[in-house]
Order: structure tokens, then C-alpha cells, then sequence
């Protein structure tokens, strides 16, 4: 997986609902929002990527 496709997952934090993308999780020494809490959900990626057809 690139940097790029890691930039565009985001984690939604259960408690505060602050949304942190993977690249910044993985630069944390564990998983966990800002506030403290452990709890995340995966978020959809905010932007639609188009495939070309070859
Ligand atoms: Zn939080």
C-alpha cells in the first residue's frame, strides 16, 4: 500500500469523533486518538478515486 492510499484511510475515533488518517495512527507508537481513547472505526476514504478501464 502506498503513502497516498495510507493519507486517504481514515480512522473515526468512538469518543470524540475526531477522524485521524492511518499515516499519522502508524507514526503513534500504538493505536489511539489524541484524547486517549483506543476505540476507532475505519472510515470511508473522503475522496472517490476513478480507474481507468484499459
Ligand atoms: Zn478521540
Amino acid at each position: 500500500m502506498s503513502e497516498e492510499e495510507k493519507a486517504g484511510i481514515l480512522f473515526v475515533c468512538m469518543r470524540c469523533g475526531r477522524k485521524t488518517p492511518l499515516s499519522e495512527l502508524e507514526s503513534l507508537p500504538e493505536i489511539k486518538c489524541i484524547c486517549g481513547y483506543r476505540v476507532l472505526k475505519k472510515d470511508r476514504p473522503p475522496m472517490v478515486r476513478q480507474v481507468k478501464a484499459i
